[in-house]
């Protein structure tokens, strides 16, 4: 395997150790092979969430009613390998009647890095299935193929793909007089009440290049004018498809023009503000799984405590 670090620290959902093995996906008969072999692990997936087992994923092993979902068209996602087993997913539907179900956000911070990875992209895919059951092309019905990682038309042969979107996320910095004087562009949008604050972001539009996209992005969010944009690094984010791309870019001017339904509070931040304000209760930081956390600690130069409040995503 490739050396997969990226050059953020903490990025969870970045840390994916599992072989993907995506050549032996279009094996016929593999999948089959698989359910039937007591050494593959199977996941049930609902909709976004799984049951744990203790501070695990909840794998067993195939059953025969897993192999009687398969060939009723269910969809069975072959993860890959780790360790010495197979991994399979089975996507079912969301389901609200079980209070044992837990989403990855929950979940995130208990599992091991090839659980996470497992469940990062079982949960991506489940969203694909669950909202892509018609073809774009003439509306008929798709069916799972490929292992879970294909759906095909059978009216029109066309087959089609999962698709993950890419997102910018930066840093806005004000270098200021110096280090005591720089501040951290952090602002919160209407999804968040209270003191919840995070960087700026948004999605990468066709014909966009990353750099065009966090100035375009910081602009019309926050006015201010942006250069010297670089990449720190990035990770999946399957809420629902989302892949964010992490940036650090210097701040040219310094007037706030927050966007309207878009920007609610927005605000320059020293580090002693920082400090001040998770002290204070003022100031709520995202929660540990996301990009946009390892991104303020990445400017902070350390880990941050969670605040007055404990944290929250
Ligand atoms: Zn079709």
């Amino acid at each position: 395997m490739p050396d997969a670090t990226p050059s953020l620290p903490n990025l969870l959902l970045a840390s994916s150790e599992i072989d993907r093995d995506a050549a032996a996906r279009a094996g016929h008969g593999f999948v089959r092979g698989l359910l039937q072999d007591a050494s593959t692990k199977v996941l049930e997936v609902f909709g976004d969430r799984t049951a744990l087992d203790g501070r695990a994923l909840g794998w067993r092993a195939p059953s025969a009613a897993d192999l009687d979902w398969y060939e009723n068209e269910g969809v069975v996602l072959y993860l890959g390998r780790a360790g010495e087993s197979a991994r399979l997913a089975l996507l079912r539907p969301a389901d609200d009647s079980r209070e044992d179900l837990l989403t990855l956000r929950h979940v995130a911070l208990d599992l091991d890095h090839d659980d996470l990875a497992a469940l990062t992209t079982a949960v991506a895919l489940s969203h694909w299935h669950a909202t892509h059951g018609h073809c774009p092309r003439c509306g008929g019905a798709t069916l799972p193929r490929q292992a879970g990682w294909v759906r095909y038309c059978p009216n029109d042969g066309s087959s089609h793909f999962p698709r993950t979107d890419p997102a910018v996320i930066m840093a806005v910095v004000h270098p200021g007089e110096g280090r005591d004087d720089e501040r951290i562009l952090l602002a919160r949008g209407p999804r968040w009440k209270g003191p919840h604050r995070s960087v700026l972001a948004g999605f990468v539009e066709p014909g966009e290049s990353f750099e065009a996209a966090v100035a375009r992005e910081t602009f019309e969010e926050s006015g201010v004018v942006v250069d010297d944009v670089r990449y720190l690094g990035n990770q999946p984010w399957p809420f629902p498809a989302s892949l964010m791309v992490g940036f650090v870019a210097t701040a040219r001017t310094t007037a706030l023009t927050p966007e309207d339904g878009e920007i609610e509070e927005i605000g320059w931040y020293s580090r002693a503000d920082v400090d001040r304000g998770l002290a204070e209760g003022t100031l709520r930081l995202p929660g540990r799984i996301s990009i946009a956390r390892s991104l303020i600690e990445h400017w902070y130069g350390a880990e941050l405590p969670d605040g007055v409040e404990g944290g929250s995503a």
